[in-house]
């Protein structure tokens, strides 16, 4: 089951689609959180006296290495805090079991448990599941699939992939049948 999620998951949305479930509040987050970073190292650590000052080049290398860390943290916190609802999650708890664990291994745990994206049925607002072909209340077909072997396939494609079934001689064509809905 596991990995036909992720297989139908991989077909649908694209890396693009899902940069653009970081919210602007994250971007700026990661930003300030980068700015922050080169100030701790530049401006604040320099001043203990504790340890003789770092050579230039590690202090460069520690620096840049921390922001982008830290950055990417304040991205995660804000994709968590968009792509939790749409899988059913909450979205509070995730994002504190995101900033509480140390070392990104709330991140880590996220993408372990996370479920299925949930949509609603356009015809009559049931829950479904990505991986659905039908509405499991009213039998609309929210993706397409095959009419003879009933697996899913792209809305552009003439033949099933699985068994060759011509798409095209469906009773209702699964590919036009979601392509319009
Ligand atoms: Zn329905
Ligand atoms: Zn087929």
């Amino acid at each position: 089951m596991a990995t036909r999620t992720t297989l139908t998951e991989g077909q649908s949305a694209t890396f693009s689609s899902e940069l653009r479930l970081i919210p602007r509040w994250s971007v700026a987050a990661a930003i300030l959180a980068f700015v922050v970073m080169q100030y701790l190292f530049w401006v604040v650590f320099p001043q203990g006296h504790r340890h003789p000052p770092l050579p230039i080049g590690l202090r460069l290398y520690f620096a840049l290495s921390w922001g982008v860390l830290a950055s990417l943290y304040m991205l995660m916190v804000g994709y968590v805090s968009n792509d939790a609802p749409r899988r059913g999650m909450s979205m509070r708890i995730w994002m504190i079991i995101c900033v509480v664990m140390p070392g990104g291994i709330g991140a880590v745990l996220y993408f372990l448990l996370r479920q299925p994206i949930i949509s609603l049925c356009p015809a009559c607002g049931t829950r479904v599941q990505s991986e659905y072909h039908f509405c499991p209340q009213c039998a609309y077909q929210v993706s397409a699939s095959c009419g003879n072997c009933y697996r899913s396939v792209r809305i552009t494609d003439l033949y099933c992939v699985q068994c060759g079934h011509d798409l095209a001689s469906d009773n209702r064509p699964a590919r036009l049948h979601a392509f319009h809905s």
